[in-house]
């Protein structure tokens, strides 16, 4: 049956707010327990108590910076100790740096790469690992975007790593199919978080132009409708993908963007 996750085990990075945050809760509404792993312990513990509360379902708020491999081991195994499985990883942690290439920092460049990319692959690893030490397979989906596949003005460390994860999607597929592990990538548009609410006087600044045409103009001109993309809309895609019963999607990517870009 599709959606139906009950008694699954996920770890979704970067849980403690935004798209994240709503992928946890409707993991949770189908059954799944659910591991809140983000920077801020007291943050992931707070989301992970609501969703125990609301749901009734078992989670568990673990600190992890997905750049720091000690961390990522040492949060995958303490996951593997409390519920002696790992079903689906959501790579989902990220940032945004906004600046044009002559002027962007080397640094910040490479925190970007850091988070998106080489977090993907810590908490990829650590994860397959035990999925395949169990024997049970696995769901691996990562949170890409419509900058997995289009570049956008004063982006280019993001539309870099982002065009990354594809490739590493793709790679998970071919390496995880002898152990029933598939991997998706979910690619969402424009969703009001706090990542784009920080981004919209940013661009602004940065375009000089208003924050109301940054949003209609920038944001969702592209879009078929002029809508946002929810959370909502995400989470029921992550929620899909993990509760797809064979391995026929494994490697490919879902673009949920109100028609921004389609494939
Ligand atoms: P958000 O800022 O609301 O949430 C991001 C979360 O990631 C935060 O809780 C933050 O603490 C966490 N995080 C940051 N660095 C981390 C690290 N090193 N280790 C662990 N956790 C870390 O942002 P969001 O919009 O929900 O973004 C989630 C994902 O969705 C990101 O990968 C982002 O690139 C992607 N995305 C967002 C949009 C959008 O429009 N909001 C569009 C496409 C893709």
């Amino acid at each position: 049956m599709l959606g139906n996750l009950k008694g699954k085990v996920a770890i979704i990075t970067g849980s403690a707010s935004g798209i994240g945050k709503r992928m946890a809760e409707k993991f949770a509404m189908h059954g799944a327990n659910v591991v809140i792993a983000d920077l801020n312990l007291d943050n992931a513990q707070a989301v992970a108590n609501d969703i125990q509360n609301a749901y009734k379902v078992e989670t568990m708020a673990i600190t992890m910076d997905v750049t720091n491999e000690a961390e990522v081991n040492a949060g995958v195994e303490a996951v593997v100790t409390k519920f002696g499985k790992i079903d689906c990883l959501i790579s989902n942690a990220g940032i945004q740096i906004i600046s044009p290439i002559v002027d962007f920092e080397y640094e910040k460049w490479k925190k970007l790469f850091e988070i998106h990319v080489h977090g993907a692959f810590l908490t990829t690893k650590a994860c397959m690992k035990k999925m395949i030490e169990k024997k049970n397979g696995g769901r691996i989906i990562v949170t890409g975007s419509v900058h997995s596949f289009e570049a956008s003005k004063d982006k280019a460390a993001y539309v870099t790593a982002k065009h990354g994860l594809l490739g590493f999607v793709r790679a998970i597929a071919k390496e995880g199919a002898p152990y029933n592990i598939s991997s998706n990538l979910i690619g969402p548009g424009f969703v009001k978080t706090p990542l784009v609410e920080k981004q919209i006087p940013e661009q602004a600044k940065s375009l000089g132009i208003s924050e109301e045409e940054v949003i209609k103009h920038v944001m969702l001109g592209e879009t078929v409708d002029g809508e946002f993309t929810t959370t909502d809309d995400v989470a029921d895609v992550a929620v899909f993908l993990a509760g797809f019963e064979s391995n026929a999607l494994t490697g490919q990517s879902l673009i949920v963007s109100h028609g921004w870009h389609i494939q």
